[in-house]
């Protein structure tokens, strides 16, 4: 594919996912484009045989090149053997006869190749060995790298990136995120994606501007084009012009002025003005952001995704190796809790050491506790490794994705054994440990009665109870629209949650983005939340509105919202209700 030519302050518009200005040259990790397919005539045939063995052996040069960059970095080098296991593949018999053999039949090499991939694909799902299961995963980056050759796309790889890049992507997975030198990505853009899709959870976490969603940019960009992502607005500038350019390094300007501003909310108290207090508490996915967590004034972690843990290498992590990564969060964080949530992969979580198969409907699979329930020797190694880590500091435990008492019965006996089992080799750990749930499906809002008499706390995670109660993918940028937390069914499942736990006498805490809107706020307070979670850089804007809020008004406000039929209507009420109470704060200059 040749290069496109961009015209002058070209704008595409996708979904604003993490906050910032990003101003840099573009570099394209992969783009979507079209598998192509014709039929050979037979004088053909020889020369795509050719045409064939020539993408094999490129893609074996780019693997050995990739392969000796990654070796001269450290941090990087647990990821060679990924590397080998494609250069095997390249290999492969079946792989490489099978294509040729279809090619034979006067099939172009790119429909062939596509046809063995499907074929071996079937047969690695019903392979016993779950080692070679998780294989196919292997097999189809390799598949994507050899039809991308065989189209002339030359795609960048993460170790190729250059200094301050904006990367452009198809797709973006939350292992490639985690992988990105922040030092010199300034921004991301990407067709996929929702608000509420891991990569974009990453690249909050991260700091990085991204905007998601946007279809088809990557059929538009190239590398190397300048361009300017909004982050806030979702509104991309490709080539941009001297006079936009000024406009957004104003911009830029503003929103780095307004978050050293919000420093001097760190130290101050998370509480209405008429004394209603919340604990603002940080979600975490990679242990190195504890510290910026505590700088932006996190009481705790209300929720830890242990599954980034589980990514980027060869084996799941030993009992040790998370003892280690827990037991330094907690001590870090103490005297505060840290609430770990066991493993929770699936979905948009791939991960690729562990036996997760090819699933037709993910989001409905073998996710989170169902995941965790089969593995039960891998599930009693991270609740020993957890419960090792609540003899350093306060512990709460979390089992993601409960659908009915039986899971959570099911985890309880588990967690019984394991903590026998460390009585007995006389390993230290809190006997108390707090046990809790997260509520993301629609039964476990239902039934949140039943709940609440087996846990000692509930956190809701909306982005999935959004997702699972409006029946949209979060991930998908084509239902996006229709992806509404102020839906009046959520607001009536928030309700019930929330009261039935209150009644029960335990804790109700948010953990899923929803938590980290301002504007949402007096939703969240008139609901009597105890706890918010989100990404600990939202924390000091939260902090800065619920300090101007008081607990009445935001009840009434509720009340109010909760008479309405839309979430258009809701959002519409909302938005006009604090932009006149709080003109200051939701001025979209500052915002
Ligand atoms: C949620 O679903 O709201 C949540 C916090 O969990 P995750 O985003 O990791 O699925
Ligand atoms: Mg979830």
């Amino acid at each position: 594919m040749g290069k496109t030519e961009v015209h002058q302050d070209t704008y595409l518009v996708g979904l604003g996912v993490s906050p910032g200005i990003g101003i840099g040259r573009v570099c394209l990790l992969n783009r979507l484009y079209h598998v192509a397919e014709w039929e050979l005539d037979e004088t053909e045939v020889e020369d795509e045989v050719l045409r064939f063995r020539d993408a094999l052996s490129a893609a074996a040069t780019q693997l050995r090149d990739v392969k000796r960059k990654v070796a001269s970095q450290p941090h990087l080098r647990e990821h060679i053997y990924i590397l080998d296991t494609h250069l095997l593949i390249l290999e492969d018999e079946m792989l490489v006869s099978n294509t040729e053999v279809l090619i034979r039949q006067k099939q172009n090499a790119e429909k062939a190749l596509n046809q063995t991939l499907k074929q071996l694909r079937l047969m690695f799902e019903n392979i016993e060995d779950d080692y070679l299961r998780e294989r196919s995963s292997d097999l189809d980056a390799v598949g994507q790298r050899l039809l991308r050759i065989l189209a002339g796309i030359s795609d960048t790889t993460l170790e190729q990136i250059k200094e301050k890049s904006l990367i452009a992507a198809h797709d973006l997975s939350p292992a490639d995120t985690m992988q990105l030198d922040r030092s010199k990505v300034v921004g991301f853009l990407t067709d996929r994606g929702g608000k509420t899709s891991h990569t974009a959870i990453l690249a909050r976490s991260l700091g990085i501007p991204a905007v998601v969603g946007l279809e088809s940019a990557t059929t538009v960009v190239d590398n190397d084009v300048s361009a300017i992502i909004d982050g806030t607005t979702g509104v991309v500038v490709l080539n941009p012009s001297e006079e936009t350019f000024r406009e957004y390094l104003k911009r830029k300007l503003a929103f780095e002025y307004l978050e050293k501003e919000l420093t001097r909310y760190r130290n101050l108290s998370a509480e209405t003005t008429d004394h209603y207090e919340i604990a603002l508490r940080a979600n975490l996915e990679i242990v190195s952001e504890v510290p910026a967590a505590q700088e932006d004034g996190a009481v705790g972690i209300g929720l830890y995704r242990t599954e980034f843990l589980y990514m980027n290498c060869s084996q799941p992590p030993g009992e040790d190796e998370q003892f280690a990564a827990y037991s330094e969060i907690v001590d870090r964080i103490s005297p505060h809790p840290v609430t770990i949530r066991t493993l929770d992969v699936g979905g948009d979580k791939f991960v690729q050491n562990l036996s997760l198969k090819h699933e037709d409907n993910p989001a409905l699979g073998l996710r989170a506790i169902r995941f965790s329930l089969r593995e039960v020797d891998l599930f009693k190694v991270q609740l020993r490794a957890i419960l090792r880590a609540s003899a350093v500091g306060q512990v709460r435990i979390m089992f993601p994705m409960i659908s009915g008492v039986s899971e959570i019965r099911a985890c309880k006996r588990i967690l019984r054994a394991v903590s026998v089992e460390l009585e007995q080799e006389g390993v230290l750990f809190d006997p108390q440990v707090k046990i809790g749930i997260m509520i993301e499906t629609p039964a476990a809002v239902m039934i949140a009665s039943l709940l609440a008499k087996e846990v000692d706390f509930f956190s809701i995670g909306t982005n999935d109870l959004i997702q699972y109660c409006l029946a949209v993918d979060r991930g998908n940028e084509h239902v996006s629209y229709l992806y509404e937390p102020l839906h009046p069914a959520i607001l009536r499942a928030l309700k019930q949650v929330c009261d039935a736990a209150h009644h029960a006498g335990i804790e109700v805490s948010m953990c899923g983005e929803m938590a980290s809107e301002p504007m949402y706020l007096p939703v969240l307070i008139g609901l009597g939340l105890d706890e918010l979670s989100m990404n600990h850089a939202c924390i000091p804007r939260v902090k800065r509105v619920l300090r101007n809020l008081t607990q009445v008004e935001s009840k009434e406000m509720l009340n109010a919202l909760m008479q309405l039929s839309t979430g258009k209507e809701i959002s519409a009420h909302l938005d006009r209700e604090m932009r006149t109470r709080l003109p200051d704060l939701f001025d979209d200059s500052v915002i």
